[in-house]
């Protein structure tokens, strides 16, 4: 057994890269549902983010303070010295600017949400930490063509993967907005055929997303990548194995957000 096996059998974790203090440079209202955050800072020197639809941790002051404090990792999650646990979320590093030392995230502004009413009243100069990036997404410049499907949360990963998907492979993206007014600028791909779906009032989000993907025909040789809510991407799964009896090499699912946790 090796070093990594060993404290993984006894619940240790590697640790995850640390935190780079950063601080907001600019802030811009997309729409009512989203907020782009620009973080810049010199400890961003050395970040590299290679792959499309890879994640940072972004971390926080604690609600009604501004001074951020870097947590200590135990082994298993990050804690503050008296056992509290620090505000952390993960977010879509986009526009990733090595030079200028700057990165944008796109946070989708929602009610309850911590990281989220952070966006809604942060200031240029506030500070935060960030730290990755986590596993992003290598494109099969080989595939036929690509269903890409998610929420706003899914968004920006899947603007980067459009990006990065050869101009002679076939994109279809299907993207589930909280209302017609949240949808947001994709990046001009020649064969990308983009569907805009809004979830029924009241029901479960991810809920449009399943019968969008539903009614597609998926010929061979095309991949999938799809990312949202976990409840629905649970039941994404479900229909591309189980009812479509989709390979497991050619289907990516992820789950980004749970509902109510
Ligand atoms: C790899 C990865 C990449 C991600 N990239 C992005 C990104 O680029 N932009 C982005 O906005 N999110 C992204 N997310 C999702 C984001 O981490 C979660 O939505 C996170 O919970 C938001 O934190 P919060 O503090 O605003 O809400 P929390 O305090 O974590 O949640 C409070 C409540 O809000 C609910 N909630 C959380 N997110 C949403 C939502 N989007 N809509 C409605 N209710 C919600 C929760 O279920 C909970 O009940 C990503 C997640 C992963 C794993």
């Amino acid at each position: 057994m090796v070093d990594d096996d060993r404290k993984a059998a006894r619940g240790i974790r590697p640790q995850p890269p640390s935190f780079r203090r950063v601080a907001v440079r600019r802030l811009d209202r997309l729409n009512a549902r989203l907020a782009r955050v620009t973080f810049g800072g010199d400890e961003l020197a050395g970040l590299r983010i290679e792959e499309p639809a890879s994640s940072v941790r972004l971390l926080l002051p604690a609600a009604g303070s501004t001074t951020l404090v870097v947590p200590t990792w135990t082994g298993n999650r990050f804690l503050f010295d008296d056992g509290s646990a620090p505000l952390i979320r993960t977010f879509t590093p986009l526009n990733f600017d090595a030079a200028a030392r700057l990165v944008d995230l796109e946070i989708v502004l929602h009610p309850g949400g911590m990281t989220s009413s952070w966006a809604e009243s942060a200031q240029p100069g506030d500070e935060a930490a960030i730290s990755g990036p986590g596993r992003g997404y290598s494109v099969d410049p080989r595939a036929a063509g690509y269903v890409l499907a998610g929420d706003e949360t899914a968004a920006p990963a899947m603007k980067q993967l459009i990006a990065a998907i050869p101009a002679t492979i076939a994109v279809h993206a299907i993207i589930e907005i909280a209302h017609r007014e949240a949808k947001v600028a994709l990046p001009s791909h020649p064969r990308l055929s983009a569907e805009w779906v809004v979830p029924a009032p009241g029901s479960a989000p991810g809920s449009a997303i399943l019968p969008a993907v539903r009614a597609l025909e998926i010929p061979p040789g095309w991949k999938v990548w799809a990312a949202g809510e976990a409840g629905a991407m649970h039941d994404l799964r479900r229909q591309l194995f189980d009812e479509r009896g989709m390979e497991r090499g050619v289907v990516t699912v992820r789950g980004y957000w749970k509902h109510g946790r």
